[in-house]
């Protein structure tokens, strides 16, 4: 291929209408024709990563390999097209201004006035330019945040609009859209979605595509209507019903035939089709009878009068792909930790689960409630999967009622505690005293040791691995002597032995923690092994 060629994916009528997931479906069907891709998220937000940002209102941060802290649909970027991102892959407004602003300051615009045009949108053109420089991928899909119309991602829209008046034949503008069904009217109304293609269109760009999202397909009709009003060919109004599987939307786009449509739009030729593998799994995820009950116990599940599962998003999806792998699907119950601190007795509860997992978080909110869950596990012989707080923590249990540390804690509860069995990591006490938060915590991928006949090390089928990490505090090396004495198996270690990274406890079915985030790696059709061996061991109990 000459050219690398661009694909802008904008939203309309409303967020949450999966445009992250369109985005990475568009890669998927993309490469399954034999061509590369990349894939960028644009983030309207002034943060210059999600790193600073609240779980319950943007969603999980999702951590890759280079350590990038981003918005989580980096990881259904890597969930679907298989492919690590950087922080290359991720462009927020705050990113964008910074540089600008430190070029104005070194004098890299030599005298010019600065403006907001073109000056803005050029720096996320180079942005753009860089990804294409690290990947050489024949597309490049670049998704930006927020719906058309806000005031906010305007200056990523007008990138799109000076790219395409500069390549037309290189770039393709894709809406994606709301078409609702209000339950009294009983019809799909294509309005709204008329209204962001007009409002796209007063921003310069005219969408080639416009993915119709709806709770049903879309009828002749509506598909006719839309090309009419929109200003798009006939066939250019892709249908999108709601799906019970993310992983079905690559497979309703190939039947929607978008990837004819998108290469015969670039004149390209397609290369092969290959979706067999993915598209049995999207059919078996159907056909799935037998349940796994999985108990998430955690604190980031409420906004406003709802709740909402966002925050964990790559752990559910990692449970999913390692209960699809045994043939099983997950039931999740989302436990509000504070609750047990509230009622102690009704940990009981937990007996119901097959299996517990306590991801990773911060803070002193609902963290005893979280050791009275894990006590009961451990007691209890349920598997247990420990994500990053929930490793420190399964230490802090087992410090106090094993090893009989009564007043065991960790550093981030308490910093005048006489036992912090996890505590700060000695660079970022200096880093938080500065107020330096941003980017700062032990990030990206570490080294790994595993140790010869432990469980974990029997499940990656490997003695060292790499895994994400996203953290301030660690296990304390001061306890380690009297910890393993009480029988915590300290099974993962830095390389050179100095950072426990994973304990496990032999005489239990399964009550593993990891100071990592194994869920940032699974891939549907490639579970990760901790997550795989949790579910087996959660199988077996039921
Ligand atoms: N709060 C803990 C720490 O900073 C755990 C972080 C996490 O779970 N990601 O070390």
């Amino acid at each position: 291929m000459n050219n690398t060629k661009y694909i802008f994916v904008v939203g309309g009528v409303m967020s949450s209408v999966g445009k992250g997931i369109a985005s990475a479906s568009i890669g998927k069907i993309l490469q399954s024709r034999g061509f590369s891709v990349s894939l960028i998220k644009c983030d309207m937000y002034v943060n210059i990563d999600a790193g600073t940002m609240r779980p319950t209102e943007h969603g999980e941060v999702f951590v890759g390999d280079d350590g990038i802290e981003a918005d989580q649909d980096l990881g259904t970027y890597e969930r679907f097209i298989d492919q690590t991102s950087t922080s290359e892959n991720y462009i927020t407004t705050g990113q964008v201004y910074q540089e600008v602003i430190r070029k104005e300051r070194n004098l890299e615009y030599g005298g010019e006035d600065v403006e907001v045009v073109p000056d803005i949108p050029n720096e996320i053109i180079r942005r753009i330019g860089l990804v294409q420089k690290k990947d050489k991928s024949d597309f490049i899909i670049v998704e930006i945040g927020g719906t058309v119309g806000e005031y906010q991602n305007v200056l990523f829209l007008e990138a799109a609009r000076m790219m395409k008046l500069k390549a037309p034949e290189d770039v393709l503008n894709i809406l994606v859209s709301y078409l609702p069904i209000p339950p009294k009217v009983g019809e799909m109304k294509s309005k709204p979605t008329q209204y962001a293609a007009r409002t796209l269109n007063s921003a310069g760009i005219q969408a080639d595509f416009i993915i119709c999202r709806s709770e049903q397909a879309l009828d002749k009709k509506r598909r006719d209507k839309i090309a009419i009003f929109c200003n798009v060919a006939s066939d250019a109004a892709i249908s999108a019903p709601d799906v019970d599987s993310v992983y079905d939307v690559p497979v309703n786009f190939l039947k929607e035939k978008l990837d004819d449509k998108i290469l015969k739009a670039f004149e390209l030729k397609p290369k092969r089709k290959n979706m067999r593998e993915w598209k049995a799994l999207a059919s078996k995820i159907k056909r799935l009878k037998k349940q796994v009950k999985i108990a998430v116990v955690g604190k980031y599940f409420g906004t406003g009068d709802f709740e909402l599962a966002d925050s964990y998003i790559s752990v559910i999806e990692a449970t999913k792909h390692a209960s699809w792998s045994h043939n099983t699907k997950p039931k999740f119950a989302w436990v509000d930790s504070e609750r047990y601190e509230k009622d102690p007795k009704l940990v009981s509860e937990l007996k119901d689960y097959d299996g517990v997992i306590v991801p990773g978080g911060f803070g002193t909110r609902g963290i005893e409630g979280i050791i009275t869950a894990i006590k009961y596990v451990r007691t209890n012989n349920i598997p247990y999967l420990g994500l990053c707080y929930g490793m420190q923590l399964a230490t802090i249990e087992i410090a106090r009622h094993v090893a009989k540390i009564r007043t065991a804690t960790t550093t981030e509860m308490d910093s005048e505690a006489k036992h912090q069995v996890i505590h700060i990591m000695p660079d970022q006490e200096k880093k938080l005293l500065k107020k330096d938060y941003g980017a700062s915590m032990r990030l990206g991928s570490w080294p790994c040791k595993l140790k010869k006949g432990s469980k974990v090390r029997k499940s990656y089928g490997q003695n060292r691995v790499d895994e994400r990490h996203r953290h301030r505090y660690e296990f304390n090396n001061e306890y380690r002597e009297r910890l393993e004495e009480a029988g915590l198996s300290i099974v993962g270690t830095s390389p050179d032995n100095h950072i426990v990274e994973i304990v496990e406890l032999e005489d239990h079915p399964w009550f593993v923690g990891v100071q990592f985030h194994p869920e940032f790696k699974s891939r549907p059709l490639k579970p990760h092994p901790l997550f795989r061996e949790f579910i087996k061991a959660s199988l077996k109990k039921k």
